[in-house]
């Protein structure tokens, strides 16, 4: 019955499920407060007082034929507009309503772009560690995904790769940052470097690449890190923005999507862009959510609360001997695993009650993901299990 392209995705989706299922059993076995999971990027502040607000007010106040109705594909002008406001406002851009397609999530907004630009065998070029769900938006749209192979010193994108895989068959680049799962910021010099290489490539070989940025983590940056603008760097530029993480809303999908001027033939994308919106099945982002944007579109979340969890855990980490990425942004730490084998440091995390994601996740291993987004408490918590843990498989790479 399962089609042959799901296949692969259910078989998948099994190894994620177990990690849940651990979970959940480790937690009937040793008690909630005796295990630690890092594995999920579940935002652990809540939603700013102002959202709850606004969404009790706008159900009393606005009229319900018109809060619960369908609207333009794109979503409600006075909406995108507020959006493109905020967004001139913050990064000195000139963005309109006609540079704003509201959509059900990042996840959403990368399907819909995707489905906008690719044709079948159409390669899309995205740089390791990488959110690896991108292989399957990519695969829905018949997309070859091309892997550059990480820096494992900076972490930032490695730049002579990535000119020498730019073909003739390249429709697009996604680069995510803030990044999960390293907390890295692309620098101002990167994004300048990918720009030109992609004008170069795009003159060179005479097609169109769309540069997406993938941006859940704008907001979450920390000691003052600027995470560039990058529609300011390359005219084929396309941002795709979620309020999962910025206003901790991931389950209710809002999020939009960016298609500025400059982009080559930028009217025919963004209505192509708005017909995929509906033909995906999303039709319109949900209304609700976006009234809610239209009078919290400044708010911001607690990122304070984020970069305590942060410092608690790399500071603590680093001190027992463990190798970590220093994270910028997001709420990630990429942590190295010592003897270089994810798996049976995995099996000695579990031993320890914790519970982290392995970095051949991400297209990287020898490495995991620890998610900071839990509470401080949890992290106190667990410093003594990584100690016990850090003995073990520390020592054990020494020998
Ligand atoms: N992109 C990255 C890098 C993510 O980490 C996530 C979610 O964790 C998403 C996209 C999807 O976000 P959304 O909840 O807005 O669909």
């Amino acid at each position: 019955m399962i089609s042959e392209k799901m296949m692969p995705l259910v078989n998948n989706n099994s190894a994620i499920r177990m990690m849940f299922e651990e979970g959940k059993r480790l937690a009937e076995k040793y008690g909630r407060e005796n295990v630690y999971d890092f594995s999920l990027g579940n935002p652990s502040v809540p939603s700013p007082d102002a959202v709850n607000e606004a969404i009790c007010d706008i159900v009393k106040t606005e009229d319900p034929v018109f809060l619960h109705g369908y609207m333009s594909n794109a979503g409600y002008e006075d909406v995108r507009a507020a959006v493109a406001d905020s967004i001139n406002r913050r990064f000195q851009t000139s963005f309109d309503e006609n540079n704003i397609l509201m959509t059900v999530g990042a996840a959403s907004g990368m399907n819909v772009i995707l489905k906008t630009i690719l044709d079948p065998g159409d390669e899309v070029i995205v740089f390791a560690p990488y959110f690896l769900e991108y292989n399957a938006y990519i695969n829905n749209y018949d997309g070859k995904v091309v892997v550059i192979s990480p820096d494992r010193e900076s972490f930032q994108p490695k730049l002579s790769e990535f000119e020498e895989k730019i073909s003739e068959k390249t429709k697009a680049v996604i680069i995510n940052t803030p990044n999960n799962p390293t907390g890295v910021i692309y620098s101002s010099e990167t994004l300048t470097k990918i720009a030109d290489i992609l004008r170069k490539k795009e003159k060179e070989l005479g097609i169109q690449i769309v540069l997406i940025s993938d941006e859940p983590y704008r907001e979450l940056a920390y000691d003052g890190a600027e995470v560039p603008y990058v529609t300011k760097y390359y005219h084929n530029t396309v941002v795709c923005y979620s309020y999962s993480k910025s206003l901790s809303l991931p389950g209710e999908r809002i999020g939009y999507l960016v298609i500025p001027d400059e982009m080559d033939e930028k009217d025919r994308v963004f209505s192509a862009a708005t017909i995929a919106n509906r033909v995906l099945g999303c039709v319109n982002a949900p209304s609700l959510m976006q009234r809610v944007i239209m009078r919290c579109v400044d708010e911001k979340t607690d990122v304070k609360a984020y970069d305590k969890n942060r410092k608690l855990l790399y500071e603590g980490l680093t001190k027992l001997g463990f190798e970590c990425v220093k994270p910028e942004g997001a709420f990630y730490i990429f942590m190295k695993v010592p003897s270089g084998d994810e798996k049976s440091f995995l099996e000695e995390a579990k031993k320890e009650n914790i519970l982290v994601v392995p970095g051949s996740s991400f297209a990287c291993s020898g490495y995991v993901r620890i998610a900071y987004c839990v509470s401080y408490d949890m992290i106190e918590r667990a410093l003594p299990a990584f100690k016990r843990l850090a003995k073990r498989v520390i020592k054990a790479c020494e020998k």
